[in-house]
Formats: C-alpha cells, sequence, structure tokens
C-alpha cells in the first residue's frame, strides 16, 4: 500500500468555494500522482451550523469536476467513521489521555474571567491571551470539581520554546510559543473543536500530507504540538497561497461566483475549470496552459507549487471554457447542452431525441460560438422558436439598401422552386446566382437576409441558418422582412 493518504476535511456549513475546489484538486492530483489514497471527511463537529444540504452541495460538487474520492462518505474506508459528528468518543478518549498525562487541563473560568484575565495580560506582556490561571490548580482538587459536575471548558497546555512548521511550500517556519494561547479544546457543553478533531482524525486516518489554504498555517502549529502531545507521527504539511482577484486582493464575492454550483448551474464544462484551477498555484510547463487532467497527474509535484499567491481571472476561464466546448465530440456537446435547451423552454428530451441530426447540426454550428452551455439556448433561440424580433443591428442591415425589401421577396419566390431537400451547398450556389444575375454583390445580399432570417447580424453561416430553418420557416422570414420593410 502506498504511503500517500491525503484528505479534504470540508465544512458542510454553506456553499462550497473556489478555493475548497482548488484543495480538493491539488489533494486528488497528490494522490493520483503517487497511488496514494484521497480522503473526503466531514468536519461536522459545528453542528449548530453544519447541514445536510451543504453536505449534498459538496458531494454534487466533487462529483461534477470528477474528483473522486477513495475513502469517506458513501465510500466508507477502514479508518472512518469520515463523518466527524460520529467520532465524538474518540475525541473524548484522547483528551482524557491528554489530561491524565498533564498536557491538557481543565478550565473552570467563567468567560467574563477569562476575557478580564486576557486584558491584563494584554496590559502587562503586551499578547491578550488567556492568563493560564487554571494551568496550575492542583490536579485531585481539579478533577473532584469535574467530577461534582462544575462547568469548564479543557485547554491544551502550550510547552515552553518554539516549534518549527516543516512546510513543502513555506519552508521551516519556527514559531514561538510564548504568544501561542492554551487553546479551547473542548466547550462547557463537552463539544470538540477543530483542532482537536482534525489533528486526532489526521492521526488515526495515517494522514500523510495535509495539502489546504495558507489561512490554516496558524492551525498547524497548535496540531503539530496535539500530534506531539499524543505521541503520533505528524503529517507534512503544504500550505497553499491564496487565490486572489485581479485587484491583488483576497478572493472575494464581488470578485467571482464563490459557489461552484453556480457555475455548474451556468454550464461551464468541468474538465475546463480542472485545467483553469490546476494553473492557480502550479504551471504545467512554460509553453503549455491546456492539458488534461491525466497529463496533470503525470507531472504533479508538491515541490513545484507557486509561493505566491494566485490571480483568478475569469476571462481566461472563459475563454478555456469555450476551448474546452469546440474541441467536444458533436455527440457529448449536444449531451452536455441539452439541460440546458429543455431548462429554458427551447425544446424537450423527445424532440432532441427524434431529431438528433438537425440537432447535431446545430450543436457544430455554435460549437465555436459559446464558451458556455447556457449562452447556447439564448443565443439560438431564433432557429428554435418560430417568432422573430431583429436587433439594432439587424435593423440597419435591412435597411442600409433600398432595394433589399425587393430582393427579399424575389429571394423568397425563387427559393420557393428550390426542392425542399436541397442541401447547403446547392442552397448557396442558388444564392450566388440569383444575386449575380441581379448584379448585387453577394455580400450586400447577405446581410439583409441574414438579419431577415436570424434577426441579428451574427452566427453560424447564412446557409446552415437557411437549413436549419426549414423551407417554411425561411420563407415565412423573407415575406415578414420585405413587408416590415415596406411599413
Ligand atoms: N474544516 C476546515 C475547513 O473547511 C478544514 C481545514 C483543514 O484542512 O484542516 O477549512
Amino acid at each position: 500500500m502506498s504511503a500517500v493518504r491525503v484528505r479534504i476535511a470540508p465544512s458542510p456549513t454553506g456553499p462550497v468555494h473556489i478555493g475548497l475546489a482548488r484543495t480538493a484538486l491539488y489533494n486528488f492530483l497528490y494522490a493520483r500522482a503517487n497511488d496514494g489514497c484521497f480522503i473526503l471527511r466531514i468536519d461536522d463537529t459545528d453542528r449548530a451550523r453544519s447541514t445536510q444540504e451543504s453536505l449534498d452541495s459538496i458531494l454534487e460538487a466533487m462529483r461534477w469536476l470528477g474528483l473522486d474520492w477513495d475513502e469517506g462518505p458513501e465510500k466508507g474506508g477502514g479508518l472512518g467513521p469520515y463523518l466527524q459528528s460520529e467520532r465524538s468518543d474518540r475525541y473524548r478518549e484522547c483528551v482524557d489521555q491528554l489530561v491524565s498525562d498533564g498536557k491538557a487541563y481543565p478550565c473552570f473560568c467563567t468567560p467574563e474571567e477569562v476575557q478580564a484575565g486576557r486584558q491584563r495580560m494584554l496590559e502587562t506582556t503586551g499578547v491578550g491571551m488567556y492568563d493560564r490561571r487554571c494551568r496550575d490548580l492542583d490536579t485531585t482538587e481539579a478533577r473532584k470539581r469535574v467530577e461534582t459536575g462544575e462547568s469548564h471548558t479543557v485547554r491544551f497546555k502550550i510547552p515552553e520554546g518554539s516549534v518549527t512548521v516543516p512546510d513543502l511550500i513555506k519552508g521551516d517556519v519556527v514559531v514561538e510559543l510564548r504568544q501561542v494561547d492554551d487553546w479551547v479544546m473542548v466547550r462547557e457543553d463537552g463539544s470538540p473543536l477543530y483542532n482537536l478533531c482534525s489533528a486526532v482524525d489526521d492521526a488515526d486516518m495515517e494522514i500523510s500530507h495535509v495539502i489546504r489554504g495558507e489561512e490554516h498555517f496558524v492551525n498547524a502549529v497548535k496540531q503539530l504540538l496535539l500530534f506531539a502531545a499524543l505521541g503520533r507521527t505528524p503529517p507534512r504539511f503544504a500550505h497553499l497561497p491564496l487565490i486572489l482577484g485581479k485587484d491583488g486582493k483576497k478572493l472575494s464575492k464581488r470578485v467571482a461566483q464563490t459557489n461552484l454550483l453556480d457555475y455548474k448551474r451556468d454550464g461551464y464544462p468541468p474538465e475546463a475549470l480542472i485545467n483553469f484551477f490546476t494553473l492557480l498555484g502550479w504551471g504545467f510547463d512554460a509553453e503549455r496552459d491546456l492539458f488534461t487532467l491525466s497529463e496533470a497527474i503525470e507531472r504533479f509535484d508538491l515541490a513545484k507549487l507557486s509561493k505566491s499567491g494566485s490571480i483568478l481571472d475569469e476571462e481566461k476561464m472563459l475563454w478555456m471554457c469555450g476551448v474546452y466546448i469546440r474541441d467536444m465530440d458533436t455527440d457529448a456537446l449536444l449531451d452536455r447542452v441539452t439541460p440546458f435547451l429543455v431548462a429554458a423552454g427551447a425544446c424537450t428530451a423527445d424532440d432532441i431525441a427524434s431529431r438528433r441530426d438537425w440537432f447535431r447540426h446545430l450543436v457544430t454550428c455554435y460549437q465555436e460560438r459559446i464558451q458556455i452551455y447556457s449562452e447556447l439556448p439564448e443565443k439560438a433561440s431564433y432557429l428554435l422558436r418560430d417568432g422573430i424580433d431583429y436587433d439594432a443591428k439587424a435593423e440597419k442591415n435591412l435597411r442600409k439598401n433600398p432595394e433589399a425589401a425587393t430582393w427579399l421577396q424575389e429571394y423568397r419566390d425563387a427559393l420557393a422552386g428550390l426542392p425542399a431537400d436541397a442541401v447547403i451547398e446547392q442552397l448557396e450556389q442558388h444564392a450566388r446566382d440569383f444575386a449575380e444575375a441581379r448584379e448585387i454583390k453577394f455580400g450586400h445580399f447577405v446581410h439583409p437576409v441574414r438579419a431577415a432570417l436570424s434577426g441579428t447580424a451574427v452566427g453560424p453561416g447564412l446557409f446552415d441558418i437557411v437549413s436549419l430553418l426549414g423551407r417554411e420557416r425561411v420563407l415565412d422570414r423573407l415575406t415578414k422582412a420585405a413587408q416590415w420593410l415596406q411599413q
């Protein structure tokens, strides 16, 4: 069995963010690159804020991105359970051991006493931390008070000296312990807190590397000391630099969609996001920005992670989505856009099944013209419904030439004489002959016709549009435009 065991440990207390997606991805890449195990653990000790809905969205987001976990909810595994809410006995056991070893202690101070002590410490030493007044209580006395049910928390006894946190990204960081608080491990109501649960679980689940966001570096100090106090081997740490907005500041809600499932809802191809997120702190090589997940797995190396924050460029993200869509197999793309077409009310799934060739043609026409799936129903709406409206550019193109009304009417009549199943090449040749016979420059002819048929000035090739609309709608729209111009 491989020695590499990594985990992500999200708290199900809100939507899934880009930061979690990147952390999950890097853990996943590292596990797959080293034949290791990727674990999903749920940090749900905060019972008041944890919700089933949030847990479901974590699972949904992970599945959508294709980041399959090896051990965790719905998968099981030998070192579970993987929900912290099911591991309380284990935390209690560790805390009891630490208290009896003199490495943690019950604290009977009321919140007011703690606060007053903090204030005094701030005034006398310049550091506002718990004044440790319960640390040196007589242990027999303290045990009696606990046994009689006196309300208390349990605090970790921070040792003297300093500790070195070996970080694979930051290097060795020496932290003086004088300024580290005797932190609370267990609340008055008996509920265990994050640093306790996290370290106990990382130890029990034999985690080899903790790869997570930089904001958790301060916790690594407490966790390392706890590992030592429990006599367990700590994991290696790798704290990933922040993801920044374009303004160079920490990513905020204003800068990006922060709920990952919004990207799913809006039709971002997950493969493109995986590619894009991989680049938030790691480079494939100097020449290439585009690569598959398996290519990334082959090269991924924690030693090559960036030490500075990465900027999230949403335009580049969209561009990358467009590239992935362009390179997709037509049928695969049609399957991907189907729910978006149906949700927009553009057609039903049955329509697509019964006219699959028509929809394949539609998709190929738009493959280079959309960056996310949700753009298709809107952009192709004139092909999907019967009515037509002209946008400002279309109106301009219709009005540009005073002869246009006549051309459109005559072209309509000429088209009516063509076989209804004429293919694109025939349609084009026919239009060219039509324009030439009337000495109209083909370019001049195409603009009002496109406007009449699509209501816009941009879109796929004109004869793709003619073919997709079908004879009836083409004849109707040409008549309608000619009449509109005459009014
Ligand atoms: N529950 C923590 C979070 O969601 C986990 C941090 C860790 O990876 O230790 O940020």
